[in-house]
């Protein structure tokens, strides 16, 4: 068989793995349980939204002739409450209703003013300004009956639930989410929670994937970490691919004697490229374990989530059609220069201040690969070209994250 493609650029890596699909499922979910989830199918307003004519301010509704010459003194003939719907006044000439928020308009009336500009004395009220027919809320002038404001593959926002719910749709059709299982490699690896012998280290990869994995709206399924061990690790792939439609490994892809990630898919697997022009994060390796997908993380903890943002994000909202979660890119000018790679792109990560200047990033912390700090407390990662240099001054390209 031909080598698989060695060290290339994102870009190549990217159109590789999104030559791979998946077969998506979809369920119902109330919109309780709807937040971070993804639409499977349009949705379509049930309703005109606003339902009917209402008012958009506490005031008086009135003629807007009446008020032609203000300030005006009209006649109080009723009031209007946000359930009122029966028994509304009739407003004619000379005539005006006390009116709340969201109340219907009463017939014969074609305007408002805010309670702030009228004057009430008893039974009269003293219309200081011309009335705003603007202030009337029309039927439907949001959403149509029968529109569609929603499409399948959109994440579900906060402001996408309340629009739903707006629409009158008590649950919602959204994507199976995908199984994502998560493997991390390593001898050297225990969890948190124990003491530490000596050469241990706490196993962090796997947590800090879960959590990217929910945030894109899946469900990551963490296995225990596996020691550097062929045998155990033919069996957690075996049951990984049974069981998930994903599988993610932290560590054991680079050119070790123990990188036995490498080792066991170049014999057993189906390599589809390894290495990416990428820095940090070059080691990755995609393909297919018993034809589900696998991503060869990287096992340096800034490595394996950077990769996952720059490399296994985008294919899952390529895969699944999905708009979110997304990183944005903004230009930002270095307060100090930045090292970049010849060949990589290098994603450094730095903290952004906001000044009338535009975006200002400082790179504050030791960079090191190790550093998780480095990213749990940056703001943006820089993408800086290979061979493109950056000194303090320049603007250069940044995701925020
Ligand atoms: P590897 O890619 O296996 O050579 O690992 C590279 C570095 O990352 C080593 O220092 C490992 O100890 C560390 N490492 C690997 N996996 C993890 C993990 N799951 N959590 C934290 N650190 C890890
Ligand atoms: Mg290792």
């Amino acid at each position: 068989m031909a080598e698989p493609p060695y060290f290339i650029s994102l870009d190549e890596a990217l159109e590789i793995v999104n030559r791979v699909g998946l077969e998506l499922e979809h369920e119902y979910v109330s919109l309780d349980d709807a937040f971070g989830r993804i639409l499977s199918g349009d949705v379509i307003s049930k309703i005109d939204d606003p339902a009917f004519d209402n008012s958009a301010m506490d005031g008086f509704a009135m003629r807007h002739s009446d008020t032609l010459g203000a300030p005006v003194t009209l006649n109080i003939v009723g009031e209007v409450q946000a359930s009122s719907h029966n028994s509304l006044p009739l407003i004619e000439k000379g005539q005006a209703a006390r009116i709340m928020t969201g109340a219907p308009i009463p017939p014969g009336a074609d305007s408002i003013l805010q309670i702030e500009k009228c004057e009430i004395t008893a039974e009269q009220v003293k219309i200081l300004e011309e009335s705003k027919p603007g202030f009337i809320r029309k039927q439907g002038e949001n959403l149509k009956r029968g529109q569609t404001s929603l499409k399948s593959g959109q994440l579900l926002t906060p402001e996408r639930i309340g629009l739903c719910a707006t629409m009158g749709h008590p649950q919602l059709k959204v994507q199976t989410p995908l199984k994502v299982a998560i493997i991390s490699t390593g001898d050297e690896l225990v969890p948190p929670g124990r003491d530490l012998k000596p050469g241990e280290i706490y196993e962090s990869n796997s947590y800090g994937l879960a959590g990217l994995v929910r945030a894109m709206g899946h469900q990551p399924i963490r296995m225990d970490s596996m020691a550097d061990d062929i045998e155990k690790l033919r069996n957690s792939f075996n049951e990984a691919a049974r069981e998930c439609d994903v599988i993610l490994t932290s560590g054991g892809v680079s050119m070790g004697e123990y990188d036995l990630v490498r080792k066991i898919m170049e014999e057993e697997g189906e390599i589809h490229f390894w290495r990416v022009k990428i820095r940090p994060g070059s080691p990755p390796l995609f393909g297919l374990w018993n034809n589900t997908p696998i991503f060869g993380l990287p096992g340096n903890p800034v490595s394996s989530h950077i990769v996952f943002r720059m490399l296994v994000a985008p294919w899952i909202r390529e895969v699944t059609g999905a708009d979110g979660p997304i990183e944005t890119k903004v230009k930002v000018k270095l307060a100090t220069k930045v090292k970049s790679t010849k060949d990589c792109l290098t994603l450094r990560r730095i903290s952004i201040e906001s000044t009338v200047e535009g975006f200002i990033g400082h790179q504050v912390v030791h960079q090191g690969s190790g550093n998780l700090a480095s990213i749990a407390h940056c703001d943006a990662l820089t993408l800086l070209q290979p061979g493109q240099s950056a000194e303090a001054g320049d603007w250069i390209d940044a995701l925020l994250i």
